[in-house]
């Protein structure tokens, strides 16, 4: 099976997809790990992240075998290189660059430690739609841009990293605009999606929800 997890940022996708995955067993894929790890290349080399021919030379630079390690990066994770993760990833170049990886993923999960997984877990923005249309569980996380800076904020707190609430409500709003308008692949629910709003809702009240959804389907 293939869950499919889209929304926007810090909407509660990476948090549900862990409780997911620790029910079925399944293996996990961040695939904003990928574009963060594009973005943060080119930062690292002081290039600008809409340069098309270096975020495609960054992007086809990944290695299969270590992408699924990307995640697990810290240096991905700042504010700064979420902004230029979102930049590259409204190259079509660069999207196309990481679809394949993505595709062998949802259909040969494995986990980090390269051991083959039951079913596969990926979050983003183009999952349901994109990469993995025929995903039998797709689901969509939205969520007020107030409620989802202070989750960022405390997130980044919990890290050490010093954060300022104003300046990651304004990137939040500036990376949804960037996300639901750009021309490729951009950040809308599949139509058969559960598309919830999760302002007002508990990790456990998502994950029923989730788990209901699923059921309802006859998957469980
Ligand atoms: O989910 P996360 O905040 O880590 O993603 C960083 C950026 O990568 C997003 O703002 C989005 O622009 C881009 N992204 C994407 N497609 C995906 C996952 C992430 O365009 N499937």
């Amino acid at each position: 099976m293939i869950i499919a997890i889209d929304g926007s940022a810090a909407a509660g996708k990476g948090t549900l997809a862990q409780k997911l995955i620790k029910q079925f067993g399944y293996a996990y894929l961040d695939t904003g790990a990928l574009y963060r790890s594009v973005g943060l290349k080119l930062y690292e080399q002081k290039l600008d992240p809409t340069d098309v021919k270096a975020a495609q030379t960054a992007a086809l630079d990944l290695k299969a075998d270590e992408m699924l390690h990307l995640q697990m990066n810290p240096a991905i994770r700042t504010e700064e290189i979420g902004a230029y993760a979102s930049k590259v990833s409204a190259i079509p170049e660069v999207r196309q660059a990481l679809f394949d990886f993505q595709r062998r993923f949802a259909f040969h999960p494995v986990n980090t430690d390269g051991t083959p997984a039951p079913g596969a877990v990926l979050d983003g923005r183009d999952i349901g739609t994109v990469v993995c249309p025929e995903a039998e569980i797709k689901l969509f996380l939205k969520a007020s841009p107030e409620v989802r800076a202070l989750r960022r904020l405390k997130e980044l707190q919990a890290k050490g990293i010093c954060a300022i609430y104003d300046t990651i409500l304004s990137d939040i709003k500036e990376r949804d605009e960037r996300d639901s308008k750009r021309a490729v692949a951009p950040l809308k629910p599949a139509s058969d999606a559960l598309v919830l709003d999760t302002s007002e809702m508990s990790p456990d009240d998502v994950f029923a929800a989730v788990i209901d959804f699923i059921k309802g389907k006859g998957l469980m």
